[in-house]
């Protein structure tokens, strides 16, 4: 396990894992039920965090964020089985694992 990112939004460190996982990279939250500490606690140790599951993905998982973040230019797609909708840079449905057409 590797800490990829602490962030002060669960909502950010939650698309974070969501667009890891779409990518096939396994990444786990931690941090989720602290946020009514925040102040208590160092910010460092009480943000929500994404970890890594796999410690030598972190390059190819920071490249996935960073395209994530920079929506390669293209139409949305949504998902022929579950109906999702995915930015064009995806290549597999984040929420069933389908591939794109
Ligand atoms: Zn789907």
């Amino acid at each position: 396990m590797k800490l990829l990112l602490s962030t002060p939004s669960l909502v950010h460190a939650a698309h974070c894992q969501n667009v890891l996982l779409a990518a096939g990279i396994r990444a786990e939250l931690r941090n989720t039920w602290l946020s009514g500490a925040i102040g208590e606690i160092p910010f460092r140790e009480s943000a929500p965090q994404v970890w890594l599951v796999d410690d030598e993905m972190e390059t190819q998982a920071w490249a996935v964020l960073d395209a994530a973040a920079n929506p390669a230019p293209g139409p949305r797609w949504q998902c022929r089985h579950c109906h999702e909708w995915h930015e064009a840079q995806f290549g597999a449905c984040w929420h069933c694992g389908a591939a794109r057409d």
